[in-house]
């Protein structure tokens, strides 16, 4: 492959070679690291363009695959982690995102346990919706015996996933849900209550208006039995909203998901009904669907103080395009979920930096203005990429299921893809642009590592770092104080207005991550990954009322995390490690 002349120089950090070396690079068989990092990008860059030459675009290919080139090469937009490691290489398997049917037969259930082993290989994680398998202690016919019942069938797929680490790259990643008028809702809900069990699963609620509605009124709603569709019996709602809350509180799990919805923006009901997402909750998807996700880094789409909206809008039109080629070269890992992927075309792009882009403009993240910019900023985006979806119709036809969707229904023109946006963590793909996580306040303005004995690495972020050493107010042992204390809040070497811009996830309360989040899902196709966090003295009532806001500001689904209520958490502040 011909490598593109002009390219910029690629600035990554230390972590994000570790993390590209690690996991990403390509390696022989004796695990040597076989290509550089601007290695990788050339090849995803060429495999992503060259859709243009398959598909007979008329568009200059080499043209394009410069352009992709220094996008990602100039950290302002990246795919999903399965389409960096896999692109152009044998597996091929790009997309992170997939949700598969479990059907209420033995034959159904493992045939998607098989199918599940075949995406995790690849590099993907997997949703499921469990509320077709009948309950436990419910009849079945053929061996006039007792069902098992879902949570059961769902420890044989934890299992399976345990024993297949995706090629030594990653382990993969599970959602389960269940509707909470299963007869099983109550186990449900107490499934993960014991941190040792369903380890590759996040688990959430699914749940219907009706059940929202009784619990406003405090009323009974019915539980219905899969099998059959009868009403079993009616429960409290209130009390099972309760039992929710209570085991949220306790240490994040399960999460809830708002069903009717996900429904309501369901862009091609003549298909199918909506009933799970990917891991992360951020992809509705139908059966056999997958999608592949890309996000903006916001760091780099600021200039002179303000929004650089010219650099974003072309940002978001080579994303959208970059993204809809990769439904074109993936390799999909079995072929029902070829043919629905290529049906409906969803793409998901998104955004990172958000907390980093605050900061740029001076603007705390818990202010009224930086909800507005959110809102106008993510309505820019999808606007755009939508506009973006229509040349590309125009150019290579709609999407195939385009005849009876929402926009046939609406009189709109014909699209390329069913979806065009969405928010995932970017868990991964922000380490290695250097920002902030999707839409995510900071987790800290520094911290400390510990390496090696007792050697202590104190990180800060680089815009902190920068203004504290422009201002005057930088000092080793500052950095190494704040570290400690987790908050620059209450830290009087810093200066005021600097303290209002670098607010953390736990300077902020639970209602300003809700509206942050309300104000991107507000204009965006699909759903918003974000953690809620809560100080550890939170009550079970603080919970409670963030679900009624999430529900209330037209969320599509909320997760929580209380700190210090699991006993290992991934990331900790204000504690000498
Ligand atoms: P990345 O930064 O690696 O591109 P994200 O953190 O944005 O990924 O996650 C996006 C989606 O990728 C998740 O919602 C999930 O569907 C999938 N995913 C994330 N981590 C894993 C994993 N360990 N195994 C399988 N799939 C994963």
């Amino acid at each position: 492959m011909k490598k593109p002349a002009a390219s910029p120089s690629l600035a990554l950090s230390t972590n994000a070679v570790t993390v590209l070396e690690r996991r990403y690079l390509k390696r022989d068989a004796e695990g040597k690291v076989l290509e550089t990092p601007a290695d990788m990008f050339h090849r995803v860059a060429h495999t992503i363009a060259s859709a243009e030459t398959l598909l007979k675009t008329g568009q200059d290919a080499a043209a394009l695959e410069n352009e992709f080139y220094r996008i990602m090469t100039g950290l302002e937009f990246l795919p999903n982690s399965p389409t960096l490691m896999n692109a152009g290489r044998e597996l091929g398997q790009l997309s992170a995102c997939f949700v598969l049917p479990v059907g209420d037969s033995m034959e159904e259930i493992f045939e998607a346990i098989k199918q599940t082993a075949l995406i995790h290989k690849s590099g993907g994680g997997t949703g499921f919706s469990f509320s077709r398998i009948r309950p436990a202690r419910d009849v079945v016919a053929s061996t006039s015996g007792v069902s098992s019942g879902p949570l059961s069938f769902m420890k044989v797929f934890d299992a399976a996933t345990e024993t297949i680490k995706q090629g030594g790259t990653r382990r993969g990643a599970n959602m389960g849900i269940l509707r909470v008028d299963h007869p099983d809702i109550m186990d449900f809900i107490m499934a993960k209550r014991d941190q040792t069990v369903l380890t590759n699963f996040n688990i959430s609620v699914g749940l219907t208006e009706a059940f929202m509605e009784a619990v406003e009124k405090d009323g009974e709603y019915a539980i219905v039995s899969p099998r059959n569709k009868e009403v079993v019996k009616t429960m409290p709602a209130r009390k099972v909203f309760e039992h929710i809350v209570e085991l949220a509180w306790n240490n994040g799990e399960p999460g809830i998901i708002f069903l009717d919805r996900l429904n309501r923006d369901n862009p091609t009901p003549q298909v199918g009904e909506i009933e799970a997402t990917n891991p992360c909750g951020e992809q509705p998807l139908l059966p056999y669907e997958s999608c592949n996700l890309g996000s903006i880094n916001l760091a780099k789409m600021v200039k002179d103080g303000d929004v650089d909206w010219a650099r974003l809008k072309t940002v978001v039109r080579l994303a959208a395009r970059f993204l809809d080629n990769v439904i074109e070269v993936n390799n999909y890992p079995i072929p029902q979920i070829a043919e629905m992927t290529r049906s409906n075309r969803k793409i998901g792009l998104g955004v990172m930096g958000w907390a980093d882009l605050l900061i740029l403009l001076g603007l705390p993240y818990n202010s009224d203005e930086a909800v507005e910019l959110g809102e106008t900023l993510m309505r820019f985006i999808t606007d755009e990429a939508r506009q973006m979806s229509m040349e590309l119709a125009a150019e290579r036809g709609s999407f195939p299921n385009f005849k009876g969707s929402l926009y046939d229904q609406k009189g709109s023109k014909p699209v390329r893809n069913a979806t065009s946006t969405t928010i995932a963590p970017t868990g991964t793909i922000s380490i290695m642009a250097g920002a902030s996580s999707g839409v995510e306040p900071l987790f800290a303005v520094s911290y400390v590592r510990q390496v090696l004995d007792n050697d202590i690495l104190v990180e800060v972020h680089p815009l902190f770092e920068k203004i504290a050493r422009d201002r005057g107010f930088y000092s080793p042992e500052l950095m190494k104080l704040i570290a400690q204390h987790g908050t620059v809040q209450d830290i009087p070497q810093v200066p005021e207005d600097v303290r209002r811009v670098f607010v953390t996830a736990h300077d902020i309360t639970p209602e300003d991550h809700i509206r942050m989040q309300a104000a991107f899902q507000k204009y965006t196709d699909n759903a918003v990954s974000k953690t809620v966090n809560f100080c550890n003295s939170a009550t079970r009532e603080d919970v409670a009322t963030v679900y009624r806001l999430a529900y209330q500001l037209g969320c599509k689904g909320v997760t929580i995390y209380r700190d210090g209520s699991r006993d290992q958490q991934v990331l900790s502040v204000g504690k000498e490690q």
